[in-house]
């Protein structure tokens, strides 16, 4: 989108380089031109500019561009300043046009998604999909049977999903607790408000957040935004999150900042999820071939 603003923010960069040349400090030039920008951005003024020269400037940007609601997203050509909520969404439809909806999660029932929560626990999606599919192929996978079945023939079940005697317990726990408390009725263990419900879990043996708010969202179905390693490690490489934000604070960052949906939270972790097992590795991660990586900074270092 291009307004009649393109002029301001011209003026804004020639001043950034006429303070610069003229010797005055970096930080200071940043200082006074940050202020103007973020008084056009509380008159909830978003516009964008093209420039030539976007590379040489983008890091001073960057730079200036720290209120709350402020950031950047950088194209081949353009410059956009958008709140967050808008970045998210834009961030969000690249994943979408890429891999297409992820139709999470995958089970046949809301107590399966449960399972698997717990049993995915530390390991990938495939260690625990074996260990659901051994307590199928036995007939186990239900409340009443988890719940009354011996803790060594559970543990032998689960073994795919690596750590199978905690996570045997852990297992065992939720069922007995729900067969005990709502007569094996996950309906009635959900019917509550989302904060009771997450406080409820999270007081469970071996259920943590993430585990907590994958059971909400994804077996549950209410809004609420899972945080894994994946969210924190892409949104940190592209400019959001602080490196070792808490559960609590990224968690934050996406529900403020996003319209509380369901289905828009369900595909976004999914979508979040696809790109860090396919491209956003921990270590070289490939680059040249993200769909985000024009809006990536952390790639500028990686990428020539
Ligand atoms: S461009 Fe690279 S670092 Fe950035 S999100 Fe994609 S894979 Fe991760």
């Amino acid at each position: 989108m291009f307004c009649s603003y393109n002029n301001i923010y011209l003026f804004i960069l020639i001043l950034y380089y006429t303070s610069l040349r003229k010797g005055v400090k970096k930080f200071l030039a940043e200082s006074i031109l940050s202020d103007i920008i973020i008084i056009i951005n509380e008159a909830k003024i978003y516009c964008c500019l093209t420039v030539r020269s976007y590379t040489v400037i983008r890091r001073g940007l960057n730079n200036i561009l720290f209120g709350k609601g402020t950031n950047i997203i950088m194209g081949k050509t353009k410059i956009e300043l958008l709140p967050y909520k808008q970045q998210l969404e834009e961030i969000y439809y690249i994943l979408y046009n890429n891999a297409g909806y992820q139709k999470w999660w995958p089970a046949d029932s809301p107590f399966e998604v449960a399972v698997g929560a717990i049993l995915a626990q530390f390991v990938s999606w495939e260690n625990a999909a074996a260990a659901i599919d051994n307590l199928k192929k036995n007939n186990a996978l239900s409340i009443e049977k988890i719940c009354g079945i011996d803790d060594s023939i559970l543990e032998e079940y689960v073994k795919p999903a690596r750590f199978y005697k905690q996570k045997a317990k852990k297992l065992k726990n939720f069922c007995c607790y729900v067969m005990n408390n709502y007569n094996c009725s996950l309906t009635d263990f959900f019917n509550k408000d989302i904060l009771s419900l997450r406080q409820e879990l999270l007081s469970l043996y071996g259920i943590g957040e993430e585990t907590a708010d994958s059971i909400i969202l994804y077996a549950a179905e209410k809004p609420i935004f899972v945080i894994d390693a994946y969210t924190k490690r892409i949104f940190h490489r592209l400019g959001f999150l602080e490196e070792n934000i808490s559960y609590k604070n990224a968690q934050q960052f996406f529900m403020e900042n996003l319209e509380s949906n369901i289905d828009l939270f369900n595909d976004y972790h999914a979508q979040i999820v696809m790109l860090g097992k396919n491209y956003c590795f921990n270590k070289k991660p490939k680059c040249k071939k993200c769909p985000l990586l024009k809006l990536c900074e952390f790639a500028d270092n990686k990428v020539s």
